[in-house]
């Protein structure tokens, strides 16, 4: 029996400070459905219907901090699910085809392909897309590194390449060659512990691609569904740039868990990012939060630190945007040197300074994933202590 001595009723008992968007606590009117404590990390979880996602966002955001200003708490994160029919939907997943058993970081079982029009792939745990408003600030960059402070905490990690227009992943991933077939299905690339498929691996470097829409849309679902991935605890999804139409398919045909926009602190980017963002809640993938990339720059010769682009840009956009901020990681030469030379710093030199801020970056993306994917069903018990 929860009482307030416990931490979850704790927890519960500052929820209710927190109004929901038509009025009432958000306890009280039954919004919270999950409360999970590990540690000193809260994850909760707020069930809500689809079309009040914009709404709630502010609110989710109150949710968050009102948790993280408790004494004794380490870290706070809140998501929204939609009820009802999704939440019936994703414990019949579970029963069909994704019973994967325990294992290390083990993500609860997924069932993306219950939400209508999504591609089921079995055995992968989440799927995270890594988006920009526009090309060139570092997204693939951050995808790729993302992936690697993954697999450094011990999860199975799989990249996606799917900008068909610019594909980098087989020279981030330092990776040559052309994928064999079991027969029926192709072979991902491996590299650095990291399972890959590109179209890069399929087509010339130079080879000029003019993909129109449908065929893009193919080529992803095809990389998704005819690549033997295995089991995988967090399938990272490098998209194309931009937010057209081929972006927009993308994200609603592909079972998004969540979207991580990467972003330059310069003000055009963050408009850009800001159409990012919106794209995602037009298709209801919920945006897991802003990455400030070559945030501040530190100069390799005197340690002196400069913010060439007004550093903070982000940060301030993703409050006020009602999203998260998931970090900030310099621009340093080591990062572009040893990425485009397909040795990433964060594989082969996981202490080092630079792999830091990508280490919290995925931290705080594994949780909200984790309390995303363990958002109960209406027949799961409401709260869980640990
Ligand atoms: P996008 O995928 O957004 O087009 P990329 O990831 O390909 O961008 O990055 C563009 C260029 O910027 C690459 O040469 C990459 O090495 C470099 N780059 C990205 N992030 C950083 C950073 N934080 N510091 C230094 N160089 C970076």
């Amino acid at each position: 029996m929860a009482t307030t001595a416990q931490p979850s009723g704790r927890m519960r008992d500052a929820l209710r400070a927190v109004s929901g968007p038509g009025g009432g606590d958000i306890v009280a009117t039954g919004l919270v459905t999950a409360v999970v404590v590990k540690s000193g990390n809260v994850h909760v979880v707020l069930e809500i219907d689809p079309k009040d996602a914009a709404a709630m966002e502010p609110v989710r955001v109150a949710a968050e901090g009102t948790i993280a200003a408790l004494p004794g708490v380490l870290s706070a994160t809140a998501v929204l699910t939609a009820h009802s029919k999704q939440g019936a939907a994703r414990s019949q997943g579970a029963g069909h085809g994704h019973d994967h058993g325990p294992g290390p970081g083990r993500a609860p079982s997924s069932g993306q392909g219950a939400r209508s029009g999504k591609l089921d792939i079995p055995g992968i745990g989440a799927i995270v897309a890594v988006a920009s408003g526009k090309g060139g600030v570092g997204k693939s960059t951050t995808a790729v590194n993302l992936a690697l402070a993954l697999r450094n905490r011990g999860l199975r990690i799989g990249i996606l390449d799917a900008d068909i227009y610019g594909p980098s992943m087989p020279r981030l991933l330092g990776i040559r060659g052309t994928p064999e077939s079991d027969g029926e299905r192709i072979l991902p690339m491996e590299n650095h512990g990291i399972r890959c498929m590109s179209i890069g691996f399929l087509v010339d470097e130079e080879t000029p691609m003019i993909w129109r829409g449908p065929m893009v849309q193919s080529a992803i679902e095809q990389m998704l569904r005819d690549v033997a991935w295995g089991e995988l605890d967090v399938l990272v999804v490098d998209l194309p740039p931009g937010t057209g139409d081929a972006q927009l398919t993308m994200a609603q045909r592909v079972p998004l868990t969540g979207a991580v926009i990467v972003s330059t602190p310069q003000d055009l980017a963050l408009l850009d990012a800001r159409k990012g963002l919106n794209m995602f809640r037009k298709v209801e993938v919920p945006v897991l939060g802003i990455v400030e990339n070559m945030s501040y720059f530190v100069c390799p010769h005197c340690g002196e630190r400069s913010d060439i682009f007004s550093h903070g840009g982000a940060r301030q956009e993703a409050l006020r945007l009602g999203t998260d901020f998931l970090g900030e990681v310099p621009l340093d030469m080591t990062i572009r040197e040893s990425s485009d030379s397909g040795a990433p710093i964060i594989a082969t030199d996981p202490d080092h300074p630079l792999a830091k801020p990508y280490a919290a970056i995925a931290e705080t993306v594994w949780q909200k994933v984790t309390a995303m994917r363990s958002a109960p069903g209406r027949t799961m018990p409401k709260i869980v202590v640990e």
